[in-house]
């Protein structure tokens, strides 16, 4: 394992010198919207009169500031960029590749999956962001192209208004006074533009640590001997060694056969090679064509692709001409990634380290998600090692806590981090990298930077002042984030003052567990309810189903949040993997209430109408509208997805524009 000592600061702006052109990104409205961009947007980004850098005359330089900037646009980043918008903050969201998604892109193709372990643990989907994505993917991409879960992820960015994303751009550099981040730089080579950007918060979302790396930030790579952390997963000895990269294909099957050649530099597989790799089905490749953790994941990643090429085809050429699989005669390639998909190498440290025994039995008072995966480990030679079974696992119990100091850099004092680069071992790492858990990391600090930057604390002020962080696990938990325990304190939350009818209730889905501050059920090994948390009542044709609440006295209210069962019994996820897919549903899932009306009855008495939704799939709906005096607010459910039962968890009232206080 290497310790990295902060590195010296390039000070590569002071190289830059003359031609700055200024320009402040404009904050659009705090509340989450959906717009398409305007022309204006890209000039900011573009602006036909900024001068060139001094340091490399052709490359144009722009300046934009920021509240917050988010390095890296996997899903931490995604996520993070989109919770720190919808809560006020001006965003810049740097992305060195044409498309977000990280490895669940198109160009790497990794099914996301998080603390549900695939069906092993049914009922644990994570709600939040990563769950407003899964469904829209669900609903609107049916055929699984990977390619439209990009377009979805670039359409999520794109739509909100204070988010600037700048794609094919390269975080390269960070300018660091008194221990913060004062300016990082980026360069697009594809637009000729270097950016200086300067924000009051940092992300570092990249997966390797790069803008830590560039600020100096304390990290490590490799692997904690046991004696360190007491981890009993943990090698003897400290090791430089890690996970190692990947590239997966997908594969068709076609009317004629479909002969294959192999490259000449294609590895020759034997059967032997393959005792502890089953060959099952070939549709969606293999994460155990794995290579390159005992080297240099980084700075040897063409010696890597160029190795996990040659073993793909090696295999493939195996599965097709061997023999052994007479089947795959009809089959043939028609997707072969070219990037390698890296799990691990540089993690950063945080106030705290993420250990194995927390993700055995753990509890924080600064939890803001939570993981569930397996404790992962492979071999770091990978395939090289065909004597030793891929991976080896170490079930935690129950879903784990994610604490906020985890998340922060403990020597850079405005820099957060989400993905597989937290503050964890090696040994809760190879946990916690999974890309649902990740995402949700990035709905905790981009909700936690957009706290910072409106109070003017540091991430570490946040963790430590009990009061900050209260609000932010209400905020978190208000946005759907899975917070394990933790329940609706929110004194501005009008629904939690008032009465509750109900149409019916459907056994012990009673009308009252809409307040009860819970927004899942607990689910039992199977992943049916072991504790029931929402109402549920009959809907069908001709008869809606219905929901109230009553206020004694009128109340104003100007929001409505209902939360919907979205059936989290079910796995959600994009794969090629039809021993996958087949578990899950990609449509709009049955329990999810589809057609709805809000209404209310205002304080002298007379009825409005809120809202008319057709065809919701969503489980976060929010209604904003008019304040008003209001006695009572009635949920009327037409229909559902499918299910015979309109369920709800919970609702929520509030005025409009208010935020938590507690
Ligand atoms: C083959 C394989 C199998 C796996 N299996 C699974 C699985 O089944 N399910 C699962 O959920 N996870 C799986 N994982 C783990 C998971 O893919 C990673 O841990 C996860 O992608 C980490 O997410 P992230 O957002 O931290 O990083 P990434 O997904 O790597 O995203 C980081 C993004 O930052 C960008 N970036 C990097 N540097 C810069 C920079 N300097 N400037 C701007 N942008 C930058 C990168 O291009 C990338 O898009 C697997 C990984 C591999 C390789």
């Amino acid at each position: 394992m290497t310790m990295e000592a902060p590195v010296d600061r390039r000070d590569f702006f002071s190289q830059l010198g003359l031609g700055t052109y200024s320009l402040v990104v404009l904050a659009g409205e705090a509340e989450a919207q959906s717009r398409a961009p305007s022309p204006a947007d890209f000039d900011k980004i573009a602006p036909r009169d900024a001068g060139f850098a001094a340091a490399e005359r052709h490359m144009r330089e722009v300046l934009l500031e920021t509240d917050v900037l988010v390095a890296g646009g996997g899903l931490a980043g995604v996520c993070a960029a989109i919770a720190a918008a919808r809560h006020g903050a001006r965003v810049v969201l740097v992305q060195d590749r044409s498309r977000l998604g990280g490895n669940s892109s198109s160009e790497v193709k990794m099914h996301v999956v998080g603390a549900n372990q695939h069906t092993g643990r049914p009922g644990w989907r994570e709600g939040g962001l990563i769950e407003e994505l899964r469904l829209a993917d669900a609903v609107n991409n049916p055929q699984r192209s990977w390619e439209l879960w990009d377009l979805l992820l670039y359409d999520k960015v794109v739509s909100e208004p204070n988010i600037t994303l700048l794609l094919e751009t390269t975080v390269f550099s960070a300018n660091v006074k008194d221990g913060r981040i004062a300016e990082v730089a980026a360069r697009c080579d594809k637009s000729e533009h270097l950016y200086r950007i300067r924000a009051g918060v940092y992300c570092d979302c990249t997966g390797d640590s790069r803008l830590g790396l560039e600020a100096g930030a304390e990290m490590r790579s490799g692997r904690e001997g046991r004696a360190e952390l007491d981890e009993s997963l943990a090698p003897l000895q400290p090791e430089n060694r890690t996970l190692g990269s990947s590239i997966l294909f997908t594969s068709r099957l076609y009317h004629n056969p479909m002969p294959f050649t192999a490259p000449a530099w294609a590895r020759k597989i034997t059967k032997e090679q393959l005792k502890h790799r089953p060959v099952a089905s070939w549709e969606y490749g293999y994460w155990w064509i794995e290579w390159g953790g005992d080297h240099d994941v980084i700075g040897d990643n063409e010696r890597i692709r160029f190795e996990l090429l040659a073993i793909v085809m090696g295999v493939w050429d195996y599965i097709k001409n061997s023999g052994d699989f007479p089947d795959s005669r009809h089959w043939a390639m028609d997707w072969v990634g070219m990037m390698p998909g890296r799990r691990g190498s540089r993690r950063m440290l945080g106030d705290y380290l993420l250990k194995q025994q927390d993700l055995m039995q753990g509890s924080f008072p600064d939890a803001v998600a939570i993981g569930g995966w397996a404790m992962d480990g492979h071999p770091p030679e990978g395939f090289d090692r065909p004597d030793l079974p891929p991976n080896t696992v170490l079930r935690p119990p129950e879903v784990y806590e994610i604490p906020l100091r985890s998340l922060y850099s403990r020597n850079i004092s405005n820099l957060l981090m989400a993905g597989r680069n937290i503050s964890a071992s090696y040994v809760a790492f190879t946990s916690a990298r999974v890309m649902a858990t990740c995402a949700v990391e990035g709905q905790a600090i981009g909700t936690a930077a957009a706290q910072c930057r409106e109070a003017r604390v540091s991430p570490r002020e946040l963790a430590r002042d009990a009061g900050r962080m209260a609000k932010l696990r209400q905020t978190l938990l208000r946005d759907d984030q899975t917070i394990k325990g933790l329940t609706n304190q929110d004194p501005l939350d009008l629904a939690r003052r008032a009465r509750v009818t109900a149409s019916a209730e459907s056994g012990a889905a009673k009308a009252a567990l809409l307040l009860d501050g819970h927004v899942r059920d607990i689910p039992d090994e199977r992943g049916d309810a072991a504790e029931v948390h929402h109402w549920a009542a009959p809907v069908d044709e001709g008869r809606a189903a219905w929901v109230e609440l009553r206020w004694d006295r009128p109340q104003r209210i100007g929001e409505v949040q209902i939360t919907f069962d979205s059936g989290f019994k079910r796995q959600l996820t994009l794969t090629s993997q039809e021993a996958q897919n087949v578990n899950l549903l990609r449509a709009p899932q049955p329990e999810t209430v589809k057609d709805y009306t809000l209404l209310a009855q205002l304080a002298d008495g007379t009825q409005r109408r809120l809202a008319t939704v057709k065809n919701n799939f969503q489980r976060l709906k929010r209604h904003r509208f008019e304040a008003a005096e209001m006695q009572s607010v009635r949920i009327e459910v037409q229909a559902t997805n499918g299910d015979a039962l309109a369920r709800i968890f919970e609702i929520r009232c509030y005025e409009v524009g208010q935020t938590i206080s507690l």
